[in-house]
């Protein structure tokens, strides 16, 4: 029977874009499941981004507790398996209630514990995200968490100008002045002065993006129209592939910053009356808050409460010029454009030996240095990711993992190849070697390995691929936002019909080997 499982989520744009986390995970722990997502209507659009989703219930946007209840218990036909409620209030408690499932879990919202905080003012030095509370779920449900950002599809629905546009200008910033409060808005024209420094230092094409606050899309109008495009109201998909396009997001305290951190552009956010480690800052890897200290933060804990203080001091202190500062370190080293491949070693590069300890053994499979050749001369970066848990299960001391991966890199590099990089990472949960018997953070499908390799090399995850022969390779890939391509060397062809028969691993392409693999991304990736 498949697993059927139900998120509950009703609102609002950033909660459901942090949510994404948890699903993706959910469908890595198991496969074959189908996850519904409960939503408000006004949200569907932005829960069809969320890759691993498969059926999206929704409620009207202003639903009444009866037809809330009628919905509830036509939902309980569907005989869910397991209920995740996300969203912990009285209503999404009520459809809990109705549903009969054998796992109900609620994520810890903490409330109190963050209101008392905020009253307080005593705010904790590290506070879980409301990610990783989300996460939290899945402990009670015995499954492993891997993701622990944001990640939507971006579909590359960007239209002629846009692309005119983005060719035109070395670097674009998205400036989205808006917010759920009018409270959480930094002043408009600050923003522009920031914008107009960007445009003349920089050349950047700069791009306003808002939904719809009515205040400030007036205010938007005054902004004089040169170099930059604006946008009000654009639907949430073409949103989200236009800012995966951009260089930079610059924004308030609100969903359109996670937005971006889900397609991994960096974000600048400003935090005025909230307070970032109450759970919500970005979680991107290149992300950054600006706030200030004042006495009076937190004001509240969502920012909606009207400033009593002669001006709000929390914005007011932050100058255009920390803005620009900001912007212009990450456009000028964390601008992350170059693509790369990561590559698993074993079965998919070299033969499987089965925890090779001796570099004699080293055999290379047919075509596969060829291949790293040319993928390296179409101007990819090779790094090669391999889980190396034998150093954990005591088969060899780490040393011997250095060693074998020192010849492998000059034997590559005597015909012709130069890797970029070469991670591995020698933990297991389950060693018997008490160093590194640890559940960590690097154990494909976890994604560290990779994000070292971004942050060194600058590479945009999402122009690159993750080549490997088993599931872990292709889960690593929708971990970070890469396409997946299996090979069926090695173990490959042992996990064909499972990729072939679930829907969660539509995007992954299945190759003969790392020489189709590249000839695949030669034919369809070239720009
Ligand atoms: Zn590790």
């Amino acid at each position: 029977m498949i697993n059927k499982a139900l998120i509950i989520r009703f609102s609002s744009l950033g909660d459901i874009i942090l949510t994404s986390s948890l699903a993706l995970n959910y469908k890595i722990n198991h496969p074959d499941s189908k996850i519904y997502f409960l939503t408000k209507e006004k949200f569907k659009k932005t829960v069809s981004l969320i890759d691993a989703v498969d059926e999206i219930v929704t409620i009207p946007d202003d639903c009444s507790f009866v037809n809330l209840c009628k919905i509830g218990m036509e939902l309980d036909k569907i005989n869910f398996n397991t209920v995740i409620d996300l969203h912990g209030n009285f209503r999404s408690l009520t459809i809990r209630k109705i549903l009969t499932a054998d796992h109900k879990v609620v994520y810890p919202k903490r409330r109190y514990e963050r209101i008392t905080a905020v009253k307080k003012k005593i705010i904790p030095e590290s506070y879980p995200h409301t990610i990783d509370l989300y996460n939290q779920t899945l402990i009670d449900l015995e499954m492993n968490s891997y993701s622990k950002r944001p990640n939507l599809v971006s579909t590359n629905n960007i239209s002629d100008t846009e692309k005119s546009f983005l060719s035109k200008h070395p670097h674009t910033v998205l400036f989205a002045p808006g917010a759920s409060y009018a409270t959480k808005q930094y002043d408009i024209q600050k923003f522009a002065q920031a914008a107009e420094t960007l445009q003349r230092e920089y050349n950047a094409g700069i791009i306003w993006a808002v939904t719809n606050e009515s205040e400030i899309v007036s205010e938007l109008s005054q902004i004089p129209e040169s170099s930059l495009m604006k946008y009000v109201n654009l639907p949430i998909t073409e949103l989200t592939s236009l800012i995966a396009k951009t260089d930079l997001v610059i924004a308030n305290d609100s969903g359109i910053g996670h937005l971006a951190s889900s397609v991994n552009t960096p974000v600048v956010s400003l935090f005025g009356p909230t307070h970032p480690v109450l759970g919500f800052s970005p979680k991107g890897q290149f992300d950054q808050v600006l706030d200030v200290k004042e006495y009076c933060r937190p004001c509240s804990l969502h920012g909606g409460k009207a400033c009593f203080r002669e001006e709000q001091f929390c914005f007011t202190k932050i100058s255009p010029e920390q803005i620009v500062n900001l912007a212009s370190y990450k456009l000028e080293h964390q601008n992350c454009r170059n693509k790369a491949v990561f590559v698993d070693r074993d079965g998919t590069i070299i033969v499987d030996k089965h925890f090779l300890s001796d570099p004699n053994e080293i055999e290379f499979i047919e075509g596969s240095v060829d291949a790293l050749k040319r993928l390296s001369e179409s101007g990819y970066k090779i790094v090669v990711v391999s889980n190396q848990s034998g150093v954990a299960r005591g088969k060899f001391p780490i040393e011997t993992v250095e060693k074998v991966n020192q010849e492998f890199s000059e034997k590559l590099s005597a015909r012709g190849v130069d890797l970029d990089a070469i991670y591995y990472c020698p933990h297991h949960p389950h060693g018997s070697v008490n160093q590194y018997t640890i559940k960590c953070g690097c154990r494909k499908p976890s994604p560290l390995m990779v994000e070292d390799a971004i942050e060194q090399l600058l590479i945009n995850p999402i122009e690159s691929f993750v080549i490997g022969d088993k599931l872990d390779d292709i889960n690593l890939g929708k971990v970070v936002g890469a396409k997946p391509i299996l090979v069926r060397t090695g173990y490959g062809r042992g996990f064909q019909e499972k990729i072939d028969s679930s829907r969660f691993y539509h995007d992954v392409k299945i190759v003969d080997n790392l020489a189709a693999a590249a000839e695949f991304i030669g034919d369809h990736h070239l720009d």
